[in-house]
């Protein structure tokens, strides 16, 4: 797997998913000998278990440690730490990891207990876990999904579990943006692969899950956020800490040097009916037999049109899904490949949020201003 690759599956099933990356990535050149210790960073930000949008599947923890036992690699750690004010350790119950580390033989290793190295970067100083800090190789696990404060949280934020409180607390009173590219340039990951399979719409601690069925896998935490930005309908601008990471020198988040590889097709699984915000956006879609990764990119792209108070003009309803093949109808608007037939679509299989957003834009007249 190269620096520039983004690898890409769609699914519904994190454990086959997660082999098929693996197998994709050909992981054992990149961490070499199997005397090297290997660190799988997940994100407990809450012990809650992933269903709500804020977790990482535990399965892709198993997948992942299964993978590299039956190569050789037996020196590997969990390492996480909840936000201030939630148990790790409970985080590390309610989603099996006692389990898991009892049946592979893998340590549990509680950031807010370990010991810590002071480190500086980019002006900011800090405390990391002596663990991440000294691993030889460090697989990062986030979740992408909404953050609000910080617009999304991916794999640069998830870094953020591995510093003490009193940091996290520093942190938060710095502005979030700085600190976290400089985190990152103290330690970013060997290796990320992004949880996508149905990251909250717009908290970090999850509520409104958005089913996208997607898990996917980068080498730079820069390109793997900047992708991850399209995805969910933010440009890069959105998200300062992206170009400061940059700027640090962590990575580049030049999307046209992407290369990006799907293992497969998105395919049409039962949908999950969004709740709560995300399905008050549904009302702007007629949906007719969509795979997951489509409409729930659409209803994040939705959400970006809301926040800039652009969907209460949207006089359209946004067609979506396999059933549109074939049809041809002039007065409907379609996003994604299958609707090409109507009026106007939007190619893609499937879009990026934020080419999704663009285009409803370029539907309707901006607001006008009164002086
Ligand atoms: S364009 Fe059609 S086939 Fe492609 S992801 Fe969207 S709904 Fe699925």
């Amino acid at each position: 797997m190269r620096e520039n690759d983004i690898i890409i599956t769609y699914g519904s099933d994190a454990s086959v998913m997660t082999r098929a990356l693996l197998d994709a990535i050909d992981i054992e050149s990149l961490i070499g000998d199997t005397n090297a210790t290997i660190v799988l960073k997940p994100n407990l930000v809450v012990a809650v278990t992933p269903e709500g949008g804020a977790t990482t599947h535990p399965e892709i923890v198993i997948s992942i440690i299964e993978h590299l036992k039956d190569r050789g690699y037996h020196h590997i750690t969990i390492a996480e730490s909840a936000w201030i004010g939630d148990s790790t350790e409970r985080g590390f119950a309610v989603n099996g990891y006692h389990a898991i580390s009892g049946r592979y033989g893998v340590p549990l290793i509680d950031v807010k207990k370990d010991r810590y190295v002071t480190q500086s970067a980019g002006g900011i100083t800090m405390e990391v876990s002596k663990t991440v800090l000294e691993c030889d190789f460090l697989i990062n696990l986030p979740v992408l999904k909404g953050h609000c404060q910080t617009a999304m949280t991916c794999a640069l934020k998830n870094m953020k579990g591995c510093i003490s409180d009193r940091s996290k607390r520093q942190f938060h009173t710095q502005g979030l943006h700085r600190p976290i590219a400089s985190l990152n340039r103290v330690r970013s990951a060997d290796l990320i692969i992004v949880d996508s399979i149905c990251g909250d719409l717009d908290f970090e601690e999850g509520g409104n899950p958005v089913e996208t069925n997607r898990i996917f896998a980068a080498r730079d935490s820069v390109l793997s956020d900047a992708f991850g930005a399209s995805l969910i309908g933010f440009t890069e601008e959105d998200i300062p800490y992206i170009h400061l990471a940059e700027e640090l020198g962590v990575g580049s988040s030049d999307l046209s040097r992407m290369n990006l590889i799907s293992l497969n097709e998105p395919s049409q699984q039962p949908l999950a009916t969004p709740t709560g915000k995300a399905h008050s956006l549904t009302l702007h879609t007629e949906e007719r037999s969509a795979c997951s990764a489509c409409y729930g990119t659409l209803i994040h792209a939705l959400k970006r049109l809301d926040e800039v108070g652009r969907l209460k003009n949207l006089k359209h309803t946004i067609s979506i899904g396999q059933g549109f093949k074939g049809v041809e109808d002039p007065k409907k608007v379609g996003v994604g490949s299958c609707t090409q037939g109507l009026g106007k679509s939007l190619p893609g299989c499937p879009p990026k949020a934020v080419d999704m957003a663009e285009f409803i834009k370029g539907l309707e007249q901006p607001p006008r201003h009164h002086s």
